[in-house]
C-alpha cells in the first residue's frame, strides 16, 4: 500500500482544516487507498520519531511526504522530541517518491518567513520568489520531481487531492515555473468570475456590498494577476471570494503577504501598477478607454432591475 507522512512546520493548520473538507475523494476515501503514517493533528499515537526511524532504515517505504508550514532549523520555533522541523524533514526527504508542499508557508515561506530576526525560516524549495528554500534548487525526489507546490493560504482541498490522485496513478504532472501543477494553476482567479462582464465594460465599484461591479480598479482585486482556479473549482462547491464581493488577495502567489494593503489598487496617474497578466499597460489603457466611452445597458443597471 502507498504511504503518506504529513509533517507540520510553522503553520496555522489551515491546510489541514481544508483537507478535512475534501470531497470526491473525501478525506476518508483518500486514506482508505493510502496509508496515513502520521499526521500531527490527526494521529492518535504520538509516534512520529519512531516512524521517521523506520523510514530512514527502509523498514517503511515512503510514497508521499507532505509538508505544511514553513521550515526552520531553530528549535525555539519548532521542537518535536528534540528535533526541529528542518531536522525531521532532512531525515526523510531522500526517502520519498514524491514531496508535496501544501500551502504558501511550505511553498514560499509566507508570513513566518517575514520574521526578520530569523532569516532561517524558509519554504521547502523557494523563499518567496527565489529558489533558495530549505532544499537545494536542483533537489529532486526519488521519482524525479522537485517539491510540488500546492500554493494558497489556505489551499482548496481539491487542488491537493486531484494532484495526489494523479501521482497515485502515476500520471505525469506538469509543473509551472513555481513548481505548481499546471492543471490547477494555469487558470487565473479572474477566469469564471461572475463579475467579468463588469470588468470588460469598466464598471468598477468603489465600496463593498454590491452584487454588481468589478473589484479590480478600486478595491484591490488581484484576480487578473493570480494563478488559481477559485472561480472554476468553487469553495464548498458554492462560491468564491470574488463571487461573494470580496477581492482576490492573490494568496496563491509568492508575494501574497508582501502586499501592503489588500483592499486598495495601487495606481500611478490613474493606471494600475499591475495590469492583467498577458496585457501591456498600453493595451489596458486603450481597451479601458474605449469601454468607458460606450455604455452597456445591462451592466449599468442593478441586477434585480434587469430582465
Ligand atoms: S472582481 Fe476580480 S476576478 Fe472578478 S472580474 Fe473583477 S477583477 Fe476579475
Amino acid at each position: 500500500m502507498k504511504t503518506l507522512l504529513w509533517l507540520q512546520g510553522l503553520t496555522c493548520n489551515g491546510n489541514t482544516q481544508s483537507i478535512l473538507n475534501a470531497e470526491n475523494p473525501s478525506f476518508y476515501e483518500l486514506f482508505s487507498k493510502i496509508e496515513l503514517l502520521y499526521h500531527p493533528s490527526l494521529s492518535v499515537d504520538n509516534n512520529l520519531m519512531e516512524i521517521v526511524e523506520k523510514i530512514e532504515s527502509n523498514k517503511i517505504n515512503l510514497t508521499f511526504l507532505v509538508v505544511e508550514g514553513s521550515i526552520t532549523n531553530d528549535k525555539k520555533f519548532h521542537n518535536v522530541g528534540g528535533f526541529s522541523i528542518g531536522e525531521i524533514v532532512g531525515r526523510v526527504v531522500h526517502k520519498a517518491d514524491y514531496i508535496i508542499a501544501v500551502g504558501n508557508c511550505a511553498s514560499f515561506g509566507n508570513i513566518p518567513a517575514l520574521y526578520k530576526e530569523n532569516p532561517d525560516i524558509k519554504g521547502l524549495q523557494f523563499t518567496f520568489k527565489e529558489k533558495n528554500g530549505f532544499l537545494p534548487p536542483d533537489f529532486l525526489s526519488k521519482k524525479e520531481y522537485p517539491v510540488i507546490n500546492i500554493t494558497g493560504c489556505p489551499i482548496h482541498p481539491a487542488w491537493f487531492t486531484h494532484t495526489l490522485m494523479a501521482l497515485y496513478y502515476e500520471k505525469p504532472v506538469l509543473l509551472d515555473s513555481f513548481n505548481r501543477p499546471k492543471e490547477v494553476y494555469m487558470y487565473l482567479t479572474h477566469d469564471g468570475c461572475i463579475r467579468n462582464e463588469y470588468f470588460e465594460w469598466k464598471e468598477e465599484i468603489e465600496e463593498f456590498g454590491h452584487k454588481e461591479g468589478c473589484l479590480f480598479y478600486n478595491l484591490g482585486c488581484k484576480g487578473p494577476i493570480t494563478h488559481a482556479p477559485c472561480n472554476k473549482i468553487l469553495w464548498n462547491r458554492v462560491s468564491s471570494k470574488t463571487r461573494a464581493g470580496m477581492p482576490c488577495l492573490g494568496c496563491t502567489e509568492f508575494d501574497f503577504p508582501l502586499n501592503e494593503n489588500f483592499f486598495e489598487t495601487k495606481k500611478n496617474m490613474g493606471i494600475p501598477e499591475k495590469v492583467p497578466i498577458g496585457v501591456s499597460k498600453r493595451a489596458y489603457i486603450t481597451i479601458t478607454g474605449i469601454a468607458k466611452t460606450l455604455k452597456n445597458e445591462r451592466t449599468s443597471k442593478k441586477l434585480e432591475e434587469t430582465d
